[in-house]
């Protein structure tokens, strides 16, 4: 054959394994779109570590070469965390602090001891439920409050749910006696998501929300991921002036915070404040986007958000494969129109209906969700 034969036929061939790799890249990024971010976040997390080492080596030798200047311990580099390596003062009350029934529970209880040991073995339900009943006085439909002293909040745990079976005994079983220890009243809300539209985190916590009230005056609510698993018992869930952002630092992104505008994971806030902003956009179908969307809206309130400390803001996520959830590709234009979505979509314009059981640990609310229970008017 003639050179300039072949050489068509292999830049045909050439073109079939490029286009294919670019196809299967944008499949990827658009059916698997948390592994996708999470390797997205972890680069840029690998980056900036090596950035501040390098620093802090520079750092060394120049203190190293220069005999003028000394270490007196508050010289770290710039840009780094810094105020993480100085031992935080304890401020947690004494071991032989008495409670008292008619007087408010103190945040900072001597039975908050900081780090939790993770346990991500799996466990049947029913053997969780057996052992909270018995051993950690939780009431069937997964209610508790303190006796020794009056609960500062009482908070809804709200868990948005499909399809993840296996993951909810662990989460229990790290977070309930976290939350007595913290002297908090407190019950945990499952909502599943039927049907077979794509997942809507936001919506869900909606309904978890109005449907929590039914049964109580909550005055904080926590919108807790299942697979998030807090690794500090000083991460404190009661609320606060403020919204609460309680998952700063996940092992997934190395423990640093993906981006300053991150409100993902598990959040935090008053039912005022949540009444305030109308809950969250009922308008985010797949993966992605609501979270912003929230923080968003806090501050178009004129709210800010707070984040725990150092280590007591740490989580590791459950390892687990992504079941065929789709990433939101709109987003991105939603995002751009929050302010004058806020009060169009949310709490105000939602309508549904739930089917609700108790089940020993927990109040599990199922709902189909369709885009026709949140109708929206053209903006
Ligand atoms: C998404 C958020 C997500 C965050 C971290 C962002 O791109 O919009 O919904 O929480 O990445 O994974």
């Amino acid at each position: 054959k003639p050179a300039h034969e072949r050489m068509s036929n292999r830049s045909f061939l050439a073109f079939i394994f490029f286009f294919s790799m670019f196809t299967t890249c944008l499949y990827f990024i658009y059916a698997a779109p948390g592994i996708a971010n999470t390797y997205f976040f972890m680069v840029q997390a690998q980056g900036i570590m090596l950035r501040d080492n390098v620093r802090t080596i520079g750092h060394m030798i120049r203190l190293y070469t220069n005999k003028n200047s000394t270490l007196n311990g508050t010289d770290y580099p710039d840009g780094s965390n810094s105020s993480e390596l100085l031992i935080q003062p304890t401020t947690f009350l004494p071991e032989n602090f008495t409670y008292a029934q008619n007087l408010p529970c103190p945040e900072r209880l001597p039975s908050m001891k900081g780090p939790i040991e993770v346990n991500m073995t799996e466990i049947p339900i029913e053997e969780m439920e057996l052992k909270f009943s018995t051993f950690f006085d939780i009431k069937f439909g997964g209610h508790w409050k303190p006796k020794d002293c009056k609960p500062r909040w009482k908070v809804a745990v709200l868990i948005p749910f499909r399809n993840r079976h296996e993951h909810l005994p662990i989460l229990f079983q790290h977070l309930t006696p976290m939350l007595q220890r913290q002297r908090l009243q407190f019950s945990y809300y499952v909502i599943e998501q039927t049907g077979s539209h794509p997942f809507n985190r936001a919506m869900l916590f909606n309904v978890g929300f109005l449907e929590a009230m039914k049964d109580l005056a909550w005055d904080c609510l926590v919108f807790h991921d299942v697979d998030h698993i807090p690794e500090n018992d000083r991460n404190y869930y009661g609320c606060g002036q403020m919204p609460r952002h309680f998952a700063a630092k996940l092992d997934k992104y190395m423990y640093i915070l993906p981006y300053s505008e991150f409100f993902g994971g598990v959040s935090g806030l008053t039912v005022e404040q949540f009444r305030k902003i109308n809950g969250f956009p009922n308008a985010f179908w797949g993966w992605g986007g609501e979270d912003d969307d929230l923080w968003n809206r806090v501050h178009y309130a004129g709210l800010n958000v707070t984040r725990p400390e150092g280590e007591m803001g740490k989580y590791k996520s459950i390892p687990h494969h992504h079941r065929g959830e789709v990433q939101f590709l709109g987003r991105y234009k939603l995002l751009r129109y929050s302010k004058e979505r806020q009060h169009l979509d949310g709490l105000n314009n939602l309508r549904y209906v739930a089917r609700v059981s108790l089940h020993g640990l927990y109040k599990n609310i199922t709902v189909d969700l369709q885009p026709e229970l949140a109708p929206i008017a053209d903006y």
